[in-house]
């Protein structure tokens, strides 16, 4: 299969050409039709695989290109390194679109990245604390937030982010929401985790 078969938009096909990808991977030919259907995806599979792109895809198409009034998704992952290597790999895909990607994480000043946030986003990629501390100065909406991304679950729940992340999940509207899980291994901690967050889940494994 090739990306035109997987229903995206032109502008998506342009961006992909263009980063240079040939043919979706095949984390990306299962997932992007099933993030696309509107399910809830588990995704086991290891960095490398294309994960980042294949819930990127069908998550622009969601979002039509255009900017929101307030932020629409939240991806979170576990370090800094892995917000700005989702973010740049975010911005390649979403090259010809307006929307607006922000990466927000700690070992930094919150006040450069809270200037950030209050220009307006679209898609917020942040570590759970720092999304935390940004939520407490009241500056973040989360009312239209209606794509919860977990990237390397695995790595949020070694690294301790459980009870940040039970309460992101509180403060973000549940109604409508669509969640995708991905992680490299599947430990006991992180099937409690899907289980909670994750509502009738496809699962894809690779
Ligand atoms: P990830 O697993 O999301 O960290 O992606 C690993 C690397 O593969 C990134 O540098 C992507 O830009 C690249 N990549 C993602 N999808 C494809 C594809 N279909 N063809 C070639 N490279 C890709």
């Amino acid at each position: 299969p090739t990306f035109e078969d997987l229903k995206l938009n032109r502008q998506l096909l342009n961006a992909i050409a263009e980063a240079g990808y040939q043919e979706p991977t095949e984390i990306q030919q299962k997932a992007i039709p099933l993030i696309l259907a509107g399910h809830d995806l588990l995704g086991i599979a290891q960095t490398g695989t294309g994960k980042t792109a294949a819930y990127t895809l069908p998550l622009l198409m969601k979002l039509k290109y255009a900017q929101g009034s307030t932020p629409r998704a939240l991806i979170l992952a576990p370090t800094r390194e892995l917000c700005l290597q989702i973010k740049e790999n975010v911005q390649v895909l979403a090259k010809y679109t307006d929307l607006r990607v922000v990466a927000v994480f700690g070992g930094k000043g919150i006040k450069p990245q809270l200037e950030e946030v209050k220009q307006g986003v679209d898609i917020l990629i942040a570590t759970p604390g720092r999304f935390m501390d940004i939520y407490f100065t009241n500056e973040l909406a989360t009312k239209e937030i209606r794509t919860l991304v977990l990237d390397e679950a695995d790595r949020m729940m070694d690294m301790g982010f459980m009870p940040q992340i039970r309460k992101i999940l509180e403060i973000i509207p549940a109604k409508k929401r669509q969640n995708l899980l991905f992680s490299a291994t599947m430990p006991e901690k992180v099937i409690k985790l899907s289980e909670e967050f994750l509502e009738f889940p496809m699962r894809v494994e690779i």
